[in-house]
């Protein structure tokens, strides 16, 4: 340790610092006998023992880049580790979405000396909205992107205001980058009057049919209170919208995506970073799926152009991205078995219309938790865009599962399903056994505390077909 201790006082802060290393080492090698995943336990710990281990440890990185927003947060990471991360230039991250103080500190604990000195100077690492203020406050981003600003977990966060309060409180600092969404509004109203800050959003996206029920949290001007008037929406409240008393407008984008006219094609990138230069055009392979992706996509590919990645390296990096833990990830192939995330109805609605593209026969199965990291509060359900996707769904069986799932069953119900059509699973280990024999492809839509556990099933399934 070169200057004063994580405690104030030198000699404290290396005992400190030495005690808390040691510690989380002995439980994440613990944890890990116990075949359990390691991303947060051991960060608590080292955190009792040494209160300050953290912010000792953001201070010595060179490098710091933070991904944020409500949606999107891990597939974001996941795509912009695959660029950044090489043999000459290692990047810490957080993978599994363990986005608290304590999973911050587990990440980084695998890289700490037990003197506390970290070894590699770069990381790039996933935050909840809700803990940055706390973070920057230790140290500011060199670059922070935000995915979007949707309606989450409203009875964890009180109201979408709060959330964007923590993301202002990211932002503060003058010298930190912003990557920020241009089509969302809230997103955007983040970088308003102020420098260093790069948009990205998609140019042309197909129109949504603007008649279709969604949660459109924040489509009002953040001066005036007037509801924004949209020439064109693509998902939740994105889309090109401006103030109809000129407040506000969706800002430019210095890089924005268009989607390939097929399945099979590519992204097209037009990109702008200054005033000064001319539009560059790149392409890059779409290693995604569903449009709530793309944006993640060009948020990564934004914030690797501004740390000085060329396209040809966001190439080479996008073919070593793979899905993460449940974000619209191939669990099985055969039967193909997909499994994604949902945790608010903008992103579940958003998923559905990425089901909804795979125009074949399909079973769909809902596992609805209420524990705390879920949500307690489980009416959001009900404003999710189930209407427009039961018709079209080409669905004959639905599975639905977790503590919630007659809820889910319900909530079907009245989205025009057959009550017969619905069958409501007690017991979440028998999930898989039934909807892997219910005909392929099958769609599972998960809250998250059963997400580790349905992937580690299917594995477990997948196994027993082979
Ligand atoms: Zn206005």
């Amino acid at each position: 340790m070169t200057s004063r201790g994580p405690m104030g006082n030198d000699r404290m802060g290396k005992v400190c610092v030495i005690l808390a290393v040691l510690s989380a080492r002995a439980t994440a090698f613990a944890l890990r006998l116990l075949g359990r995943r390691a991303t947060s336990m051991p960060g608590l710990v080292a955190l009792r023992l040494c209160p300050g281990l953290l912010g000792h440890l953001l201070r010595q990185l060179d490098a710091f880049v933070v991904v944020t927003g409500t949606n999107g947060k891990t597939t974001t990471v996941a795509l912009l580790h695959a660029i950044l991360d090489g043999q000459d230039q290692p990047w810490i991250f957080n993978d599994g979405g363990a986005n608290l103080t304590q999973g911050l500190v587990s990440a980084l604990l695998p890289y700490t000396a037990v003197s506390g000195a970290l070894r590699h100077r770069r990381a790039l690492l996933e935050v909840d909205e809700a803990t940055l203020p706390g973070i920057v406050r230790l140290r500011a981003p060199t670059l922070l992107v935000v995915t979007n600003v949707l309606r989450d977990q409203l009875d964890r966060y009180g109201e979408v205001d709060h959330a964007l309060a923590c993301l202002r409180a990211g932002v503060r600092d003058a010298s930190t980058t912003l990557v920020a969404n241009a089509d969302d509004p809230l997103c955007a109203s983040l970088g308003l009057g102020r420098d260093l800050t790069y948009y990205f959003g998609i140019a042309d996206a197909p129109q949504d049919g603007v008649a279709r029920s969604e949660a459109r949290d924040g489509a009002f001007c953040l001066q005036c209170g007037a509801e924004l008037e949209y020439t064109r929406f693509v998902f939740a409240q994105m889309g090109d919208y401006r103030c109809p008393a000129g407040h506000f407008a969706r800002p430019e984008r210095h890089v924005a995506g268009s989607l390939p006219a097929s399945d099979a094609g590519r992204l097209g990138v037009s990109e702008r970073l200054s005033g000064s230069r001319p539009v560059d055009r790149f392409d890059l392979p779409l290693t995604v799926a569903g449009l709530y992706n793309v944006y993640n996509l060009l948020a990564a590919v934004t914030a690797a152009r501004v740390l000085g990645y060329s396209p040809a390296r966001i190439e080479r990096g996008l073919g070593f991205y793979r899905a993460p833990t449940g974000r619209m990830q191939t669990v099985c192939e055969t039967p193909r078995v997909v499994l994604s995330l949902i945790k608010n109805p903008a992103g579940a609605t958003a998923v559905l219309r990425a089901i909804e593209a795979d125009a074949v026969d399909k079973t769909v199965c809902f596992v609805i938790n209420d524990a705390d990291a879920d949500g307690r509060d489980v009416s959001w359900l009900w404003d999710i865009d189930l209407e427009s996707f039961v018709p079209r769904a080409k669905c004959a069986v639905w599975w639905c599962a977790g503590t919630r799932g007659p809820d889910m069953a319900l909530r079907l119900a009245y989205a025009g399903v057959e009550r017969s059509a619905i069958t409501v699973v007690a017991q979440l280990d028998l999930v898989p056994g039934h909807v892997m024999h219910s005909g392929e492809p099958v769609y599972v839509l998960s809250t998250y505390t059963a997400l580790h556990a349905l992937s580690d099933m299917f594995a477990v399934q997948r196994g027993r077909a082979v």
